[in-house]
């Protein structure tokens, strides 16, 4: 069970509960619990919608894309029933603040759940984890079954004489099912990969019907943002970042944990202050900083906002929020090798680029890891990576590429060390031992 961490320049708001026993909906009740899906029953749609616009709340799960303009996309008529689905798929490496939420308040999940429906016109949510969350699936499942037993789902939510039901899904452990569209393919029972966009899910989602998908930390902020006002929200973060975020950081930090700051809180700060520092006084070497899909950074790189406009002109992106520290003794070889051996696996295989390339990279990167490479190999990487960029079907493609295009231009040297055989120590190891648990 994961320890909770604290730290002074938190800004509590979605973490206020955590580690207060709000699992239990009487805990959950005694702080405020489900006082929000009733304002919003008393507000209604478009209040809801134009609150959270207010907020400046923009997609928690990686893309950054605003909250309520995204739920004001779905048509008002449908002739289909409208869905919510919460992506708790949470499966980026390096990631790992949704199970927090899960784990500490999970009627947050359920109560931001209803809000979005009541926005949409929904009246039906679908929670989705991630196969790996098998111990989280159960918290989340009696956290439903007590909602029910208030009465607080079902029929005549509250007395409004709206009606909301919410059904929990587990994954079957396939990273490439966060990905909205092959979400929707794995929650209706098919293989999870991606379907043709347009139409968009807020069109043409869910078993046909219009859907708005939202990660899980984005849906459990909706309560405590109508509980606040938008504007209040908004005013925490940073310029077109309002709030705060979970951000999950590990690695060679003394103290590893997530820890919630407001958007814009400065990287270096957040591994120096928050984390306190390189673990062993060792030095910095490297940061991932919002999950194994973003592009790395170096130590000098580090004194930037994390928020979603200023770590872009930084050239990588914040992501998932799962900040990733590396000290001057990993291999930043092994390390991109670990990476792309992941996005191999977890390839679904169906368009070329993707498949082939993420497999090249990997025999590539394996040979020059175990001393065998050639000096042509370091380009290789870098185009084939180049040549997976924005040419195929789903993010995945451009997910295995952004992280080895870093990690060949920035640490290149390294590379050619060890090709040249100058790696002092080269491990003698196969790739069935270094990704065998891939
Ligand atoms: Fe599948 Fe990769 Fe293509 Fe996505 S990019 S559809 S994961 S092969």
């Amino acid at each position: 069970m994961p320890t909770l961490v604290s730290h002074p320049d938190e800004v509590k708001v979605i973490s206020r509960r955590f580690g207060q026993g709000a699992a239990e909906i009487d805990k959950y009740l005694e702080l405020d619990g489900y006082k929000a899906v009733q304002k919003a029953i008393a507000e209604g749609p478009e209040w809801i919608i134009n609150t959270m616009k207010a907020s400046g709340l923009r997609g928690r799960g990686g893309a950054g894309f605003p909250t309520g303009m995204k739920w004001s996309f779905v048509p008002k008529q449908s002739e289909k029933p409208k869905y919510v689905l919460v992506n708790g798929d949470e499966s980026e490496p390096g990631t790992c603040k949704d199970h927090v939420i899960f784990l500490h308040d999970p009627h947050a999940v359920i109560e931001g759940t209803m809000i979005a429906g009541l926005a949409i016109g929904s009246k039906m949510g679908f929670i989705y984890l991630r196969g790996e969350y098998r111990y989280l699936l159960k918290i989340m499942e009696k956290a439903v079954a007590d909602a029910y037993a208030k009465g607080f789902l079902g029929k005549n939510i509250f007395g409004s004489g709206v009606d909301f039901d919410i059904v929990t899904q587990s994954g079957a452990g396939a990273y490439e099912v966060g990905e909205e569209s092959a979400l929707m393919e794995s929650l209706e029972g098919k293989r999870g990969v991606p379907r043709i966009k347009p139409p968009f899910p807020a069109v043409v989602g869910l078993y046909g019907g219009p859907t708005v998908i939202n990660n899980a930390e984005t849906i459990a902020s909706a309560p405590h943002i109508l509980l606040m006002g938008g504007e209040e929200y908004a005013k925490i973060g940073s310029e077109r970042n309002g709030g705060t975020r979970l951000f999950g950081i590990s690695g060679h930090v003394e103290r590893p944990g997530v820890y919630e700051l407001p958007m814009g809180y400065n990287l270096k700060k957040a591994i120096y202050d928050v984390a306190g520092g390189i673990k062993d006084g060792k030095k910095l070497k490297a940061v991932v900083p919002g999950g194994s899909s973003c592009p790395v950074l170096l130590p000098e790189e580090i004194d930037v906002g994390l928020d979603f406009d200023q770590m872009g002109k930084a050239g990588t992106m914040l992501g998932s929020g799962g900040i990733v520290v590396l000290d001057e003794t990993v291999s930043i070889v092994e390390f991109a090798l670990r990476t792309i051996a992941f996005y191999q696996h977890e390839s679904c295989g169906w368009c070329i680029p993707c498949r082939e390339g993420t497999d090249w990279i990997k025999k590539t990167l394996t040979r020059v890891y175990n001393g065998g490479g050639s000096k042509k190999d370091v380009a290789n990487v870098q185009y084939l990576a180049e040549n997976m960029m924005g040419r195929t079907f789903c993010p995945l493609g451009d997910a295995a590429a952004m992280p080895t295009l870093g990690f060949v231009k920035k640490f290149r040297k390294e590379f050619e060390d060890y090709i040249e055989g100058h790696k002092a120590g080269t491990p003698i190891i196969t790739v069935e031992q270094l990704v065998g648990a891939h």
